[in-house]
């Protein structure tokens, strides 16, 4: 896998609406904002607070009056959870302009393909779904910040319909946010983030919740070292999000879920059976892997999630 080259330092954009002013959008609009790249930002959501703290923040310009605004728009990124793209593409589809293009920042890609082919019409081509592998626990315009992609990965997952200056005048954008770029088909892409992304996430929801939910939870949280602290901080990420994520990838999930499972269940033999030469091999190898991991996001090769 290979990063492409950076380009697209002469990108301008008049007008970039931003559809769903959270952490990506917003950290998406401030940042093209601090490579001057946009004159104008319009923030489209279904949160009036949100909207307004977005620009007093200064991460929009103005507060769209309604769908309309689209049409002025000479870029725009969908960000809103990917449950919301069969209610919001519909929508915005007539108003978009015919040299606009559209992008996104959807965390699954072959639901966001299929709502977009069901809804986009004459502008399926000039749409370039991508997904930002960069995040936080935390929501909203107020969590947005200009450096979240840098050095960041942006997959990009062009279809067969995508015009190829389309997909260069995207990619260029999301470089410009000081991501590096890569091309992957869909369903790799889901394929792969089921078991990096969004399992990990069910992981810590599962693990937060089995621990609070007993009586003696406060004892037990009150005894919370690093490795626990480690391991469920994304418990606190969106739920409405993470929700979307793991309907929306369910195929792939529920497989990650079932490996894991038998992975898990293998250790717990070794366990139960008091077999330590067998349970330190597996830790080593578990080991070994993450220094390799470690070694590899030091060198840069691959920027940290
Ligand atoms: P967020 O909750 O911070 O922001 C989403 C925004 O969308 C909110 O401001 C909400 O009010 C708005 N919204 C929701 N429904 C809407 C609708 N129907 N119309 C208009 N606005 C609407 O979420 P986020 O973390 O910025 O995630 C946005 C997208 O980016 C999601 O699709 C998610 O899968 C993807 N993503 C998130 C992360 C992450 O770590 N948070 C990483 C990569 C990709």
């Amino acid at each position: 896998m290979s990063f492409d080259a950076a380009g697209g330092s002469t990108l301008r954009f008049r007008r970039v609406g931003i559809v769903g002013v959270g952490l990506i959008g917003g950290s998406f609009a401030l940042a093209l904002k601090t490579v001057k790249a946009v004159d104008t930002v319009v923030g489209f959501g279904r949160s009036r607070a949100n909207l307004d703290t977005a620009r007093k923040m200064g991460v929009i310009d103005q507060i769209a009056t309604g769908w309309d605004d689209i049409e002025g728009c000479d870029l725009v990124l969908l960000a809103v959870p990917v449950g919301q793209l069969p209610e919001v593409m519909p929508v915005i589809a007539p108003r978009i302009g015919k040299d606009t293009v559209i992008t996104d920042a959807g965390s699954t890609k072959r639901d966001v393909v299929l709502y977009a082919r069901a809804a986009l019409g004459n502008a399926l081509p000039r749409f370039v779904p991508a997904h930002p592998i960069a995040g936080a626990e935390k929501s909203g315009a107020a969590a947005a910040r200009p450096n979240l992609f840098v050095g960041r990965p942006v997959v990009i997952t062009p279809i067969e319909e995508t015009d190829p200056f389309a997909f260069k005048r995207v990619r260029a954008t999301w470089q410009l946010t000081g991501a590096k770029t890569l091309r992957m088909d869909v369903a790799m892409h889901d394929m792969a983030l089921a078991a990096t992304s969004h399992l990990p996430h069910v992981l810590a929801f599962a693990m937060m919740n089995e621990i609070a939910h007993r009586p003696q939870a406060e004892a037990m949280l009150s005894l919370t070292g690093g490795g626990f602290r480690d391991f469920t901080r994304i418990a606190a990420s969106n739920p409405e999000m993470w929700r979307d994520i793991c309907l929306a990838n369910r195929d792939s999930l529920c497989n990650e879920i079932d490996a894991f499972s038998a992975r898990l269940a293998q250790l717990r033999h070794l366990i139960a059976m008091g077999d330590g030469p067998a349970l330190e091999r597996e830790f080593e190898s578990a080991r070994v892997a993450r220094d390799a991991l470690t070694a590899t996001l030091n060198a840069g090769a691959r920027p940290r999630d």
